[in-house]
């Protein structure tokens, strides 16, 4: 299952891309469930024998279908908006097993979440502790609060998706963090229920992730102390995979040593994935619309397909390197080719340099698309936003239908 060749033909599951494409035009995003379902599973058996929740980080893919799926799943959720409250309420979530990060919550937000009665809010300042206070008191509500705390650890990973370093925006320091929970301890209105951190994402090395759980349970420890007892410590996710050749993080032995690290302490283990579960599930289908082969020295060949960066942002915004595959095996001019897009930038390409045999109209898979790349598409250059396709065995279903140019216009207006 998940993406196979049979045939010389590129499938998701037992469903030819070749097929998806005649039905649902390109570009498209697939994704195959059972990936997803392998992935959760390999997760849960890592964690085997520790008390804990995984809560899915929204964010990496937010389709309903998914979000739906991994809460039959047992999956819970970690939210970074009130948009992505309603996704999953609308999917069937229980808010129960939400919890809310993110450094900009509104007043909107908090209200929100506190009206869903979502599990707790991951707070990231004084100020966020305040007005979570103050909205829930006007509510008649309580509550439930984990404070974010930045352990200073350094996750050796693309500097925009480092989250767990002293200059970053994200979280508190250890020491306020303690202010907070006296704070919290003390309010009518609110209930002190765990700890977070979050240190980045596309993490390789287990180290930084033993060392962020340690220095957050010696607050725990320190906390306890006070009188002061959490039922849950929650580790973020950030767990890395293997786009092209980089190591993927080895989640069993992450799993032995979060066990070992916990001890004998009874609080229930978090993890917030979203990268890891559902990255390598999806793909980009694409056609090539033209070959431009290199007219002298000194040029390159382009491959002009009908996906753009505002399709898949990653190699723009990141340098992200995405495998690309013919999803039927090549008969046309071998080379090396840049797969561009048709927007009118020069950044707008979704792979350099790639050895391709490639005639016009071929088909061709962006792999490993299904984590950041539809939640971060656009409508730069007025382009619809592709359609999302659930496969599952060997059916498939459109879950997200290609917008329209109305879908665009709708909200504005000449004048
Ligand atoms: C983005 C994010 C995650 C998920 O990160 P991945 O690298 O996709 O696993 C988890 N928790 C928080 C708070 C996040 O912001």
């Amino acid at each position: 299952m998940g993406y196979a060749r049979r045939d010389g033909e590129l499938c998701a599951d037992a469903v030819p891309l070749a097929t998806i494409a005649a039905g649902v035009g390109t570009p498209a995003y697939v994704y195959a469930w059972s990936v997803v379902r392998d992935r959760y599973r390999c997760l849960e058996a890592a964690l085997d024998g520790v008390d804990h929740r995984v809560c899915y980080a929204v964010k990496a893919n937010s389709n309903l279908a998914i979000l739906a799926r991994l809460g039959e799943l047992g999956a819970g959720y970690d939210i970074v908006s009130g948009g992505e409250l309603e996704r999953v309420l609308r999917a069937g979530g229980d808010p129960g097993r939400v919890v809310f990060s993110g450094v900009g919550k509104s007043l909107a937000d908090i209200d929100f979440g506190i009206k869903a009665g979502i599990d707790a809010f991951n707070v990231e300042s004084a100020s966020e502790l305040g007005r979570l206070e103050a909205r829930a008191r006007l509510l008649g509500r309580r509550a439930r609060v984990s404070i974010r705390v930045n352990p200073d650890v350094d996750a050796d990973t693309h500097p925009y998706i480092a989250t767990g370093l002293k200059e970053s925006k994200f979280g508190v320091p250890p020491g306020q963090a303690v202010e907070l929970y006296r704070r919290a301890f003390a309010s009518a209105h609110l209930d002190v229920a765990g700890i977070d951190c979050h240190i980045g994402s596309q993490i390789a090395d287990i180290e930084p992730f033993r060392m962020a759980l340690t220095a957050l349970l010696e607050l725990v420890d320190a906390l306890g102390r006070d009188g002061i007892v959490l039922d849950h410590i929650d580790i973020g996710g950030g767990f890395g995979i293997t786009y092209e050749d980089e190591p993927a993080l080895d989640l069993d032995a992450l799993g032995d040593v979060l066990r070992t690290t916990l001890g004998r302490r009874t609080l229930q283990l978090r993890v917030e994935p979203g990268r890891y579960l559902v990255a390598d599930a999806g793909i980009l289908l694409t056609r090539v619309e033209y070959l431009k082969p290199a007219p002298a020295s000194g040029y390159r060949n382009f491959a002009v397909v009908d996906a753009a960066m505002n399709d898949l942002v990653r190699p723009a915004l990141y340098q992200a390197r995405h495998a690309v595959e013919p999803v039927v095996d090549g008969d046309g001019a071998g080379g090396r080719w840049d797969v561009v897009g048709p927007v009118c930038e020069t950044g707008d390409f979704l792979a350099l340099d790639r050895e391709l045999e490639l005639n016009e109209g071929d088909l061709l898979a962006i792999r490993t698309a299904g984590a950041y790349g539809f939640v971060q598409s656009s409508n730069y250059n007025t382009r619809p936003r592709v359609a999302e396709v659930l496969v599952d065995g060997d059916e498939f279903a459109v879950v997200r239908k290609r917008e329209t140019v109305a879908d665009l216009l709708r909200l504005e207006s000449a004048r």
